[in-house]
């Protein structure tokens, strides 16, 4: 697999921003306190991905075949009907913030304001990351599948899609729990594909209400795109 390590990616907290989301514009005490952990944060921080170029290499009824490891997800089968490569991945604020914020005070809401502050390294890393993929291999649109996102494809995919990744979560300092959780907490992994539909997990999950949601709720999406039968693509296309 050709394989991307990131471990120099830019990263800066917009302090006014973050105030504004954690609603602390008026209160120049807490505004201070805030201050002053995103510069330790800042100061020690390092999000970090890692990406591959994998070949889809069988469709089943129920998933695909990645490197010869089985990934059973009936929405992530139809997703990738007309698609060849793929990119697994795993992004994560780092264990440097992940050991930092478990040494913040005990107060509350400074340990609230380190988990922002961890989301919004997460966050760079995986903007930093689709980027670069973007830049590199001009897949045309993407879109992406995370496990434990959809009954569809549930936690305990995240074992075979971490075999995929072989050694790369290690290497940028991610692990797996027994409970399929990853440590740091502030860390996602899944498959990336190019799409000519636009498609978020959002689309079919009804959890409501939901801070991080980024597309509507379709509850009739699944029976019309995803019951119907499908069939294994025939010639590789290079451009997918
Ligand atoms: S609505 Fe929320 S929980 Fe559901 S897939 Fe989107 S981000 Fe995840």
């Amino acid at each position: 697999m050709e394989q991307h390590l990131l471990e120099d990616i830019p990263w800066q907290i917009d302090l006014a921003q973050l105030a504004r989301q954690l609603h602390l514009t008026e209160n120049q005490d807490a505004l201070q306190e805030l201050e002053q952990l995103v510069a330790q944060a800042q100061a020690i921080g390092r999000p970090k991905a890692f990406y591959a170029l994998a070949r889809v290499e069988a469709y089943l009824e129920q998933g695909v075949v990645v490197n010869g490891i089985e990934l059973r997800s009936r929405v992530l089968r139809v997703n990738l009907e007309h698609v060849h490569r793929v990119f697994p991945f795993v992004a994560t604020c780092g264990n440097e913030l992940e050991d930092w914020s478990q040494s913040v005070s005990n107060r509350l809401l400074h340990r609230f304001w380190a988990d922002q502050i961890k989301e919004s390294a997460l966050r760079s890393a995986i903007t930093y990351m689709r980027d670069h993929l973007v830049s590199h291999y001009q897949p045309g649109q993407i879109a992406q599948m995370n496990p434990g996102s959809l009954a569809d494809w549930p936690l305990g995919q995240q074992k075979p899609l971490f075999r995929i990744l072989g050694t790369a979560p290690q290497r940028i300092g991610v692990r797996l729990t027994e409970r399929m959780l990853m440590i740091p907490t502030k860390s996602v992994s899944g498959i990336i594909f190019p799409t000519e539909t636009t498609f978020e997990n959002c689309q079919l999950c009804p959890l409501e209400p939901c801070p991080s949601r980024r597309a509507v709720y379709d509850p009739t999406l699944y029976s019309r795109r995803y019951q119907s039968p499908v069939h294994a693509p025939s010639a590789p296309d290079e451009k997918t």
